[in-house]
C-alpha cells in the first residue's frame, strides 16, 4: 500500500518539522517519516542556543544590530575557513534567523538573551528555555495543529524515481511514500557514521562516538547516490566531555510548557543571580568539558594508566587519543596554581557564554564524582585509580618538558607552568564525543539538492545539517539557526513547486 502527499519530509528533527509546518501552512498535504520512535533528533539533544540578528529580544536589550553586522561577525569567526564559506547561504541565514526566532516565539518558544558570544561584537545568542525539548514540543504541537502527519519508527532506506528521472518519493519499512511536489531530506548529520568518518576524516576520528547515535548520515548518502554532491565532509566537532552525572540534570529535566518557559525566563531575569546560578552551574558541570585554556595554563591530560596520551594544544587530538585508548577515559591533572587561576573570572573551567561560568569549586559542589583533590600526587593517583608511580613519573617528565620548552612525546607548544605546587587536582573521567559534523549536501539558494554542475535534482530538496551546503557555522547557535531557517524556507519552496503527474517508480536509489 502506498501513501501520497504533496510534500514528503524525511526526518523529524528541527529542520524537518519546520519544513513540514511551512509546507502545510502553504496549503500542502505533508507527511514526515521519522526513523526513531520519537521526533526530535539532535535538535532535542542540543543546548539549544540560537544566534540571530534583529530580534525583539535584542531591541528590548538596547542592541542595535543589522544583517550586515551579523555577516561581518561571521566572517571574523570563520578566520581561515572564510575561503570555504557559502556566502549566498550565509546571507539567507543571516536575513532569516531573526524572523525565524520571532516565529518560534509566536508558537510558544521562549528564550533568554541576547547574550554575548565572542568574537561577535553584538550580543546575538538566544538560549531556549527551559531547554531544547521546548523546540521539539512546540514544533510537534504546531505540526498537529497544521495537519502534518508524523509517522515514527519509519527509516527511509531508498528514494524513488519516475521515468523522467525525478525523485518522487521514498521507501520506509517496505512501504512506498510519494511527494507530488517534492521530497525533503532532513535527516541530520553523519557524526555517527563510522564509514563516512573513516572515509573523509580518518580511522582515528571514526573511533570517536557521536552524542547522537542516530546521526548515520542517511539523507546525505541517499542524496549523494541520487546524484548530489557532498561538501565539507572533513569537519567534525570533536571534544572531551565529562561522563554524564548520575544526579538529575535540573535544566534538562524541566518539562516544557509555554508557561514553564515564561516562568524560567522571569526567574532568570528577576531572581538573585546567586540563586539562578546554582541551577545553571549544575547543568554546566553536567554536560560540558573543561576549557582548553586550563591546559594552556599547565594542566595535562592522562589516561587511566596514568600516562599522557596526546598533544593538549588540540581538542580534536585529545578526543581521538582518548577514543583510541583501551579505557576510553581521560583525566585532567593540575596543581594549586592552576586551580587558583580557574577559581574566578575571567578564567572559568567551563562556559555557557553570557549565561553562566563554572569554576573549580563548582565542580566540587556539583560534580563531586569528577572532582578529585589531594595533598600529594600519590593520594591523587589513588583517588582516580591510577598507579601512583606512573602518575609521578608522568608529572616529572612533563615538568622537565615544560621547563625545557620541548615536549618530545607530543610536541605540545603551549606549556604554562609546571605541575609543582600541591594540593593537586584531577577532573575526570572524561570521554570523547563528536557533537556534530559540518558536512552536508550541496544545495542552491532554493535549497534544491544540486549535482556537481550546480543543476538541481528534480524533486529533491534538503534542509538542516543534511543540506548544510558548505556553510561554515563556526560559532555557537548557528546550527540550530540553519536547521530552523532552512526548514521554513524549503517547506515553502516545495509547496510552491509544480505537482508531478507521473508518480510511477521505475527505479530506486539506495545507499547501503
Ligand atoms: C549535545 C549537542 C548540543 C548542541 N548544541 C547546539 C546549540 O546549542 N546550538 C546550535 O546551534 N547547535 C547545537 N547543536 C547542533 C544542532 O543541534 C544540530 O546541528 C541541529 O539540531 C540539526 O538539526 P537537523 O534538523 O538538521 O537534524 P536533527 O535534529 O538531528 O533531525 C534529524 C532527524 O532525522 C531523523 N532521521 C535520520 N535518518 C533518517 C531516515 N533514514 N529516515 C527517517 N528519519 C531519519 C533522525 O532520527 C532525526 O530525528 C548541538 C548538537 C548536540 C548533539
Amino acid at each position: 500500500m502506498s501513501t501520497t502527499v504533496d510534500v514528503l519530509v524525511i526526518g523529524g528533527g528541527g529542520s524537518g518539522m519546520c519544513a513540514a509546518i511551512s509546507a502545510a501552512t502553504s496549503g500542502s498535504s505533508t507527511l514526515i517519516l521519522e526513523k526513531q520512535p520519537k521526533v526530535g533528533g539532535s535538535t532535542g539533544l542540543s543546548v539549544g542556543s540560537f544566534t540571530a540578528a534583529n530580534t525583539a529580544y535584542q531591541y528590548r536589550a538596547g542592541v542595535n544590530d543589522s544583517i550586515d553586522y551579523f555577516i561581518e561577525d561571521m566572517k571574523v569567526a570563520n578566520g581561515d575557513f572564510e575561503s570555504r564559506e557559502n556566502q549566498s547561504l550565509r546571507r539567507i541565514l543571516a536575513e532569516n534567523a531573526g524572523p525565524t526566532l520571532e516565529w518560534l516565539s509566536s508558537i510558544g518558544v521562549a528564550f533568554l538573551g541576547p547574550t554575548p558570544e565572542p568574537p561577535y561584537e553584538k550580543p546575538r545568542m538566544h538560549n531556549v528555555l527551559p531547554n531544547s525539548t521546548a523546540y521539539v514540543s512546540a514544533l510537534s504541537k504546531e505540526c498537529a495543529k497544521r495537519g502534518v502527519t508524523i509517522r515514527t519508527s519509519m527509516r527511509v532506506d531508498a528514494l524513488l524515481r519516475n521515468a523522467a528521472g525525478e525523485i518522487i518519493g521514498a521507501r520506509a519499512n517496505g512501504q512506498e511514500f510519494f511527494g507530488k511536489r517534492g521530497v525533503v531530506l532532513a535527516t541530520g548529520d553523519y557524526s555517527s557514521s563510522n564509514d563516512l568518518k573513516a572515509e573523509f576524516v580518518g580511522e582515528d576520528a571514526a573511533r570517536v562516538p557521536a552524542v547522537n547515535t542516530g546521526n548515520t548520515g542517511d539523507g546525505i548518502l541517499l542524496g549523494a547516490t541520487a546524484g548530489g554532491t557532498m561538501l565539507q565532509m572533513d569537519r567534525l566537532y570533536e571534544g572531551l566531555r565529562f561522563a554524564p552525572s548520575k544526579r538529575p540534570d535540573l535544566i534538562k529535566s524541566l518539562p516544557y510548557h509555554p508557561i514553564m518557559a515564561k516562568a524560567v525566563r522571569w526567574a532568570v531575569e528577576v531572581l538573585p543571580k546567586s540563586l539562578i546560578s546554582v541551577i545553571i552551574r549544575g547543568a554546566l558541570t553536567s554536560w560540558i568539558g573543561p576549557n582548553n585554556t586550563m591546559y594552556q595554563s599547565g594542566a595535562i591530560l592522562i589516561s587511566q594508566v596514568g600516562e599522557r596520551v596526546a598533544n593538549e594544544d588540540s581538542d580534536k587530538t585529545m578526543a581521538r587519543a582518548v577514543a583510541a585508548d583501551p579505557d576510553s577515559t581521560g583525566f585532567m591533572i593540575f596543581d594549586e596554581m592552576v586551580a587558583r587561576k580557574f577559581s574566578a573570572w575571567p578564567n572559568p573551567v567551563s562556559t555557557f557564554p553570557g549565561v553562566a561560568y563554572a569554576y573549580v569549586e563548582d565542580y566540587k559542589k556539583f560534580r563531586p564524582d569528577v572532582y578529585h583533590k589531594a595533598d600529594t600526587l600519590d593520594e591523587l593517583a589513588e583517588a582516580i585509580g591510577v598507579e601512583p608511580a606512573t602518575l609521578k613519573r608522568t608529572v616529572k617528565a612533563w615538568n622537565e618538558a615544560s621547563e625545557s620548552g620541548v615536549d618530545a612525546d607530543f610536541d605540545r607548544k603551549k606549556f604554562g607552568a609546571p605541575i609543582s605546587r600541591g594540593p593537586f587536582y584531577a577532573l575526570g573521567p572524561m570521554n570523547s564525543y563528536i557533537t556534530l559534523a559540518d558536512g552536508g549536501l550541496a544545495v542552491n539558494d532554493e535549497l534544491q539538492v544540486t549535482m556537481a554542475d550546480g543543476v538541481g535534482i528534480p524533486g529533491l530538496w534538503a534542509a538542516g545539517s543534511t543540506g548544510q551546503g558548505g556553510l561554515q557555522l563556526l560559532n555557537h547557535g548557528l546550527h540550530i539557526g540553519w536547521a530552523m531557517v532552512s526548514g521554513r524556507i524549503v517547506g515553502r519552496k516545495v509547496a510552491a513547486a509544480g505537482a508531478r503527474n507521473d508518480l510511477a517508480p521505475v527505479g530506486d536509489v539506495t545507499a547501503w
